[in-house]
């Protein structure tokens, strides 16, 4: 087994490190602050105009859906070489790679249309998906959501309530999971659709997080300061907004879950704040007293370091079981377990080691780096709820992993996702 990286994908790294540092102004973070509603290195965010020319710029190097088809807008491109660009840009809050964008689901059960219709506008950023899963009565056991999809000739007829779809309000479009048969159990009666987001009768409420008040800064750990409610009141779409057969939405909505679990820029949510710390530790002196020379610290830093890595491996080997021409299972549910976890072991360890001003928010004069440890704390743990919870996560490990029989044989209520 090599894990080393070719001299040609070292030189990519390179090539990609030293683009960052001359174009990632202080004008661009800034904007970039602005703009993002606290959501780090999700793509599913407006840009500004500086932003966007730093986009146009990726793209001339031919760094955005590196992995996908020509055809599609894509590069043509392999994994690795996605994972190295994806990680450079995920390590300053920039996400160029396509996980949680709805992309990999389509490219996997869209039709010839869909595809050509979405990919290439994923890709360029002009389209952007909301996830509309999770409902107030549905949330770890989705397979329970109410929001109904009725055929009408050519059409579906939506109506329902979706909760915490994020970014809905800056999204074009919602990846909406629906009822479309009430008669048969409920994992079989669900669809998925790709809805318009300014389709009439679709209507987004704000919903404010913990980090609104006050407002996380840019990097924060799941720093999304606002996501929303979103209301389908009669709303009728075409039947070519059907991604995947009718009542077959259960497989391409997990399908779709698992493959955005897995990603540089997935994994780096949880680690990157990792070299903060460290750089913090080497650089830092208190009266004398440097907390690289407290052993208890050291300790700490080394053993969370090999958790980080870890978790980059874990997501390099589900990289090449694809890049082998395989589908990963549950190495997609052990990445969300492992990741939020250890960002949430990070989080604490760091603002123990800063002491009481590592735990003062943005805004206060003492915070240290505006607050941005305590804030990752509070985002930390919401990490391993949401987009499947680490309990649900576990459960999947345990039956598509290790074999083990699945909740309702053993006699307990079974979560889904
Ligand atoms: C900030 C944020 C952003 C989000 N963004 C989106 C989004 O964009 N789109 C979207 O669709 N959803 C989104 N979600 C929703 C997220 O996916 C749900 O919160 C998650 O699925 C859990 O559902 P719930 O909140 O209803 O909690 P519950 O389902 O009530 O679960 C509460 C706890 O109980 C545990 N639990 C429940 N059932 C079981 C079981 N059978 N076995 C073991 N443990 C169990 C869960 O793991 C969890 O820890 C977001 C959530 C948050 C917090």
């Amino acid at each position: 087994m090599d894990f080393g990286f070719t001299p040609e994908q070292e030189a990519l790294r390179r090539e990609v490190r030293d683009f960052i540092a001359e174009h990632l102004t202080a004008e661009i973070v800034e904007e970039l602050e602005g703009l993002t509603e606290g959501f780090g290195v999700s793509r599913s965010v407006g840009r500004g105009p500086l932003v966007s020319r730093l986009f146009d710029e990726i793209a001339k190097r031919g760094w955005l859906g590196i992995s996908y088809p020509k055809e599609y807008g894509g590069q043509d491109g392999d994994r690795i070489t996605q994972y190295i660009v994806e990680e450079e840009f995920a390590r300053v809050g920039i996400a160029v790679g396509l996980a949680g964008s709805g992309a990999p689901a389509i490219l996997a059960a869209g039709t010839e249309e869909q595809k050509r219709a979405f990919i290439p506008k994923l890709i360029s950023g002009e389209y952007s998906f909301a996830l509309g899963f999770t409902e107030p009565q549905a949330g770890a056991d989705l397979a329970s959501l109410q929001c109904r999809a009725v055929r009408d000739g050519d059409d579906y007829v939506i109506n329902g309530q979706k909760m915490y779809t994020s970014a809905a309000h800056t999204a074009t479009h919602v990846y909406l999971m629906a009822r479309t048969d009430t008669a048969v159990p409920k994992h079989q009666g669900i669809s998925i659709f790709l809805v318009p987001m300014d389709t009439p009768g679709l209507t987004v409420r704000p919903l404010w997080t913990i980090q609104n008040e006050p407002r996380a800064p840019l990097g924060t750990t799941y720093g999304a300061y606002r996501t929303n409610e979103t209301f389908f009141d009669d709303v009728r779409v075409p039947k070519t907004t059907l991604l995947g057969k009718e009542n077959e939405g259960w497989g391409v909505g997990s399908m779709g879950l698992n493959l955005d679990r897995v990603g540089a820029a997935r994994y780096l949510i949880s680690v990157r704040r990792d070299e903060d710390i460290v750089n913090w530790v080497k650089t830092n002196r208190f009266d004398g007293y440097s907390p690289a020379d407290d052993p208890a610290i050291r300790d700490k830093i080394a053993e969370l370091w090999i958790e980080a890595q870890v978790c980059r491996l874990m997501t390099m080997r589900s990289m090449s079981i694809v890049e082998h021409g395989g589908h990963f299972t549950y190495e997609g549910a052990a990445e969300k377990i492992w990741a939020p976890e250890h960002g949430v072991r990070t989080s604490e360890a760091i603002t123990q080691m800063l002491g009481p001003y590592g735990q003062l928010l943005n805004g206060s004069p003492y915070a240290v780096e505006k607050g941005i440890f305590a804030h990752n704390l509070m985002g930390a743990f919401q990490s391993g709820i949401n987009h499947g919870s680490v309990q649900v996560m576990r459960d999947q490990v345990a039956r598509r992993g290790l074999g083990l029989p699945s909740a309702r044989r053993a006699g307990r209520p079974e979560a889904g996702r």
